[in-house]
């Protein structure tokens, strides 16, 4: 099995919830699932929307587990994630109900049409890395260790949801 790292986050609610409620149904999912062992979860964060800034605040958080599913099937398991939350596409970095990106897939390096690993933005986003180093504050990316990155030490616009 390969230790992989999901980024969580949401900033609009629907008829099917709240982003905190998307994000909890979809700890569910991977706590449920048999292609997942082992699964961890940091705190949630609220965060300022990054980018495009005239949407809502986010709830972010950041799962790791040991998973049997390849790169491609494991993006294929946080796509449907997002599509059972009613997610819908506006805008690019724009508002979504339930956002799951694969940040890490133990030490692989992919660089394919559908699917960039590591997560192309990991290193700069504090709303990433902090919540990711609170469940493994040594963890290494070639070469890098996570906590060292400026954004790990940068708090701006981030909070522990209450
Ligand atoms: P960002 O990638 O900057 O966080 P985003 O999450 O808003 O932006 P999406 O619209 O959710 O972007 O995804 C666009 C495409 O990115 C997806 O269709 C997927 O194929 C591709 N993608 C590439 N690498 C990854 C990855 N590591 N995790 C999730 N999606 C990825
Ligand atoms: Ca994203
Ligand atoms: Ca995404």
């Amino acid at each position: 099995m390969t230790i992989c790292y999901i980024g969580l986050g949401g900033n609009i609610s629907n008829a099917l919830g709240t982003p905190t409620e998307h994000i909890g149904n979809a700890i569910t999912a991977f706590v449920d699932s048999d292609d997942f062992d082992g699964v961890k979860v940091s705190s949630l964060y609220t965060s300022k929307a990054y980018g495009v800034t005239d949407q809502p605040d986010f709830v972010n958080a950041v799962l790791m587990a040991k998973t049997r599913l390849s790169p491609l099937a494991l993006l294929d398991f946080c796509q449907s994630l997002e599509t059972g939350a009613g997610r819908v596409r506006l805008r690019h970095w724009g508002e979504r109900s339930l956002d799951v990106d694969v940040l890490l897939y133990g030490d692989a390096m992919i660089d394919s049409e559908r699917l960039i690993v590591p997560h192309k933005e990991l290193m700069l986003r504090n709303f990433v890395l902090i919540p990711l180093l609170e469940l493994t504050p040594d963890l290494m990316v070639q070469g890098q260790a996570l906590a060292q990155l400026p954004a790990a030490q940068d708090w701006q616009g981030l909070e522990l949801a209450k």
